[in-house]
């Protein structure tokens, strides 16, 4: 938490009101934000010292500003945990304005996003899919990417990603952040990909059945495509693997759980499913990828006092 002396004067009792009430409703596009009790008066410097730049300086008027590359290496130091290979060119994609004062999160980097992110008046937009990945051909040769790149960079809006980090990490990561939705507790890594553990796997303190399970699923994620009843009528022990997560059946045995909640399941897991006997969720590669993102998102504004909006762009899939 950022502690910050600002000069200003003493408040006056409607000041102190209006502080009060934010610290106790305000919240940022559905984000929830924790805020720490405000208002510690020191009247001998006629100073405020408030635990939150965002609210000081959003009751003051005022937008708190950050560096983008401070902001941008705590970010890196944040997600350099994860040891694993990853397609992705994770960090700062697309190079903006050196000065963030808001920032915007969406689970992909595409126009719609970049658009919204622009239009919220956004410097910095983090996602969970960036732009750029190894083994794509050229710009030059790709039109989306340019026409995205050139949007992004005509705004001075900085893109910042993190794929398969922000899928494995233990506070912020799409899978122990949905886990814990779930009401799964003794949430641990779990289902190695390309050299390190991607998802989560927990178990619910009361057994319920996967037809329950599948309902709690779809509420808190907004939708279930599919539910295959492959493993036991009860539902124990759980392994949530967002995104394209099929690969996690064969570790149902060895990892011992007995269900397995997906993003985009294929077609070619399904027979590996049945053999491995597990039963499968799939919850949408979307809703079980903005969790991730969201954390971040609460994740810097805590630690920067930037506000933070998400540009929702839900794909159905
Ligand atoms: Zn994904």
């Amino acid at each position: 938490m950022m502690l910050k002396k600002l000069e200003v004067p003493t408040p006056s009792k409607a000041f102190e009101k209006m502080a009060r009430w934010a610290a106790t409703h305000v919240k940022s596009n559905g984000l929830n934000v924790a805020i720490p009790t405000i208002l510690e008066k020191q009247h001998r410097h006629r100073m405020v010292r408030i635990p939150n730049v965002f609210f000081q300086n959003k009751l003051m008027g005022m937008s708190a500003m950050v560096n983008r590359n401070v902001l941008v290496n705590a970010l890196d130091a944040e997600f350099s945990f994860f040891k694993g290979a990853d397609k992705s060119k994770n960090g700062l994609q697309v190079k903006g304005l050196k000065t963030v004062s808001n920032v915007a999160v969406a689970c992909d980097a595409a126009l719609e996003t970049i658009e919204g992110a622009v239009a919220a008046k956004a410097d910095l937009l983090v996602v969970h899919h960036g732009l750029l990945w190894e083994g794509a051909g050229p710009i030059r040769t790709d039109p989306l990417l340019r026409k995205r790149l050139a949007f992004a960079k005509n705004a001075g809006l900085n893109l910042y990603a993190q794929h398969l980090p922000l899928d494995a990490h233990p506070k912020l990561g799409n899978n122990v952040v949905l886990g814990h939705a779930l009401g799964l507790s003794d949430l641990v890594p779990a289902c190695v990909h390309d050299g390190a553990k991607v998802a989560f796997k927990g178990r619910l303190e009361k057994p319920v059945s996967l037809s329950a399970f599948s309902k709690t699923v779809a509420k808190k994620v907004g939708d279930v495509y599919a539910v295959l009843p492959f493993g036991p009528q009860m539902v124990k022990r759980v392994a949530v693997c967002s995104g394209s997560g099929g690969f996690c059946t064969s570790f149902a045995k060895t990892e011992g759980f007995d269900t397995l909640v997906v993003g985009e399941f294929k077609h070619s897991d399904y027979h590996a499913a049945k053999e491995f006997g597990v039963n499968v969720i799939e919850a949408g590669h979307y809703n079980t990828e903005v969790w991730g993102v969201q954390a971040v998102g609460r994740w810097i504004e805590a630690r920067f006092g930037v506000p933070i909006v998400c540009v929702n762009a839900p794909t159905g899939y």
